[in-house]
């Protein structure tokens, strides 16, 4: 008898690890889904449907699944107009502290974006006590935050997730101007080829793409892209960086050469607050 149960033992436990394994497996798949382009999701552009111009284009998001619903029924969407005279600048505004650190990267070419990912954790922001670990770097050509109707050349969106999942964004807006170096890193630092993967030997450092100072614009609003999740707390840095002509046209060239940014939303009752 005892040789027969042995195996059945196993077999058992078999079972339950492999169930647990499969549960697992679609957890991660699942939470990867929500958290989108802006999050950690990896895919090159064809994989899914939606992109930046024709069927794809941002005012049919909602159209392409169920789980982009929010991309039109959502009331707290991204990106906005900041209309600079309407600031709220006396209220409890977050204060906002940086801990960037050089860090080992890997880069991706997804076909609509170029991404510098971050696994160390060891670089955050904190938000009034709140830690938020930098998880992505990636840029917007051009830029999907605009200062009173204002567009920009380009956008770079720096992404970091609370333990608690939350997303808060750093948005840093670039004027044409002289050639940016760490913007320059940047590009150096991804890959060309749609669906390549990149582990440069050099460290980057977010903390040099960050202007002198800390003033910044604050809401709560969205994943820009699909499926456009709410309850993201976006801090627009109000001093406008530099980057060159050039450096533009590579980052748009790295990223299919198409506008990806996604048209200003209503900011419907929202206030944005400005502070340090
Ligand atoms: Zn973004």
């Amino acid at each position: 008898m005892k040789p027969a149960k042995k195996p059945a033992f196993k077999s058992a436990v078999g079972i339950v690890l492999l169930a647990a394994i499969v549960f697992l497996g679609i957890w991660i798949g699942e939470n990867s889904n929500i958290l989108g382009e802006e999050g950690t999701e990896d895919r090159v552009s064809g994989d899914l449907n939606w992109g930046y111009s024709g069927e794809g284009a941002p005012e049919n998001w909602s159209t392409l699944s169920d789980e982009y619903s929010k991309c039109s029924e959502g009331r707290e969407q991204s990106p906005i107009d900041i209309d600079t005279n309407a600031v709220d600048s006396d209220g409890d505004a977050p204060g906002l502290l940086f801990s960037y650190k050089d860090e080992d990267i890997h880069s991706t070419n997804t076909g609509l974006f170029v991404k510098v990912k971050y696994e160390e954790k060891s670089s955050y922001i904190q938000i009034d006590e709140r830690e938020f670990n930098l998880i992505e770097i990636h840029p917007h050509t051009p830029s999907e935050h605009t200062l009173d109707g204002d567009s920009f050349p380009m956008e770079m969106h720096i992404v970091h997730r609370a333990q608690s999942g939350q997303l808060a964004v750093v948005g840093i807006l670039f004027r044409l101007g002289d050639a940016h170096p760490a913007v320059q890193h940047f590009i150096d630092a991804v890959p060309i080829h749609p669906g390549d993967d990149y582990f440069p030997s050099e460290h980057f450092n977010a903390a040099d793409l960050l202007p002198s100072g800390n003033f910044h614009y604050g809401y709560y609003g969205s994943l820009t892209t699909p499926p456009c999740t709410e309850g993201v707390q976006w801090l627009v840095m109000s001093e406008i960086q530099e980057v060159s002509q050039e450096q533009v046209d590579q980052l748009s060239s790295l990223s299919g050469s198409i506008e990806n940014n996604r048209p200003v939303q209503p900011l419907g009752d929202r206030v944005v607050t400005f502070s340090l």
